[in-house]
């Protein structure tokens, strides 16, 4: 029997399959390869398949033990100028999963859930018993599908946990698997591309915050420490334990203009930049308390800023590499 990664040609999502081969797990990756890349998903049992296709969850899910859900539309603002199609998929998409499964008796689920419930926080670091309050379509699909899950444990037994991520960053060390998003709007590829001149300057959003340099501090968490809380998640639920939501962050922030030193520091490069206005939707400061996850899984962020920016550049080096 295999764990089901919905979502496994992503960039996330391919990092967890890894690491849970690694961790002696077998795994079938289901994607609609919608934002996905078939490549990202070579070496395991693919099925081109969507969430919404309910018969064909159907048909793989008996050979499944569990669950780990990646497959969402994640852009905040696509999600303010385009809800529905947040919401088809993230909350439609995902309460069709949860009921496929629960008929077929898969009752465990590692969902991919984003610091974005919490809001704008009004204290950092965030622990995960603040009051869950999304200020845009995104993150109120993903609070809708966290309280689904909350719903049906009670009323089924039906296991979950709910890893809340703050900013996933970096690649695999291997340079084979990365961050490749169409557009691109984060940071760290944004940033590195401009140092390359392989991309347009990059755009600082907003320098009047109230932070120490003006600019947004953000959580990094490098994807393979992401994956790894993964791994400890099924585990846990694995071990018969109960139901959760963790923050999946290091407890470290980094502002955009920490951020820009470290590209400029690793590339050997300037990264041009020009200041422009804040982003809609952006709060200040998002850095989370990730005890609680060290607590009940064991788990902590074993990679810093420094193996974020590094293994991202490789990754983007490779890319350009492979398209020459
Ligand atoms: N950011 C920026 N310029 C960009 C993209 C992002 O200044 O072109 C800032 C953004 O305002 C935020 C931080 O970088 O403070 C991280 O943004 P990203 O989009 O990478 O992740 P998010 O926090 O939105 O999940």
């Amino acid at each position: 029997m295999a764990v089901l990664v919905i979502g496994g040609a992503g960039y996330i999502g391919s990092h967890a399959a890894r690491a849970l081969r690694r961790a002696g797990q077998e795994v079938i990756i289901f994607d609609n390869l919608s934002t996905g890349h078939e490549f990202l998903a070579s070496g395991f049992e693919f099925i081109k398949g969507d969430v919404l296709d309910s018969s064909a969850l159907a048909r793989v899910l008996s050979r499944t033990h569990a669950i780990m859900h990646f497959a969402a539309h994640a852009y905040v603002g696509e999600s303010v100028a385009n809800p529905r199609k947040y919401f088809r998929n993230n909350v439609e998409g995902g309460l069709s999963l949860l009921n496929v499964a629960l008929d077929a008796g898969v009752k465990k689920i590692i969902f991919s859930s984003t610091c974005a419930v919490y809001g704008e926080p009004a204290k950092v670091p965030i622990d995960e018993n603040i009051p869950r309050q999304p200020v845009n379509p995104y993150g109120v699909s993903k609070l809708f599908f966290e309280q689904a899950l909350e719903s049906y444990d009670r009323a089924y037994g039906f296991r979950y946990a709910s890893l809340r991520y703050f900013n996933a960053a970096g690649a695999d060390e291997s340079g084979e698997i990365g961050e490749l998003h169409d557009p691109e709007t984060h940071l760290i590829p944004l940033a590195l591309s401009a140092a390359a001149r392989t991309g347009p300057e990059l755009q600082v959003f907003g320098s009047d915050y109230p932070t120490p340099d003006g600019t947004c501090v953000r959580d990094y968490i490098h994807v393979n420490d992401l994956a790894s809380a993964h791994v400890k998640a099924l585990e846990h639920l694995q071990a018969g334990k109960e139901s959760f939501a963790v923050n999946v962050g290091t407890g470290s922030g980094y502002s955009v203009q920490q951020m820009i030193s470290a590209v400029e520091e690793i590339t050997g490069k300037p990264v041009p930049r020009k200041v422009g206005p804040r982003r809609a939707g952006d709060p200040p400061v998002l850095v989370a308390n990730p005890a609680k996850a060290q607590a009940l899984l064991g788990w902590k962020a074993t990679r810093g800023l420094h193996e974020i920016v590094a293994t991202a550049w490789n990754w983007m080096q490779q890319q350009h590499a492979s398209k020459r």
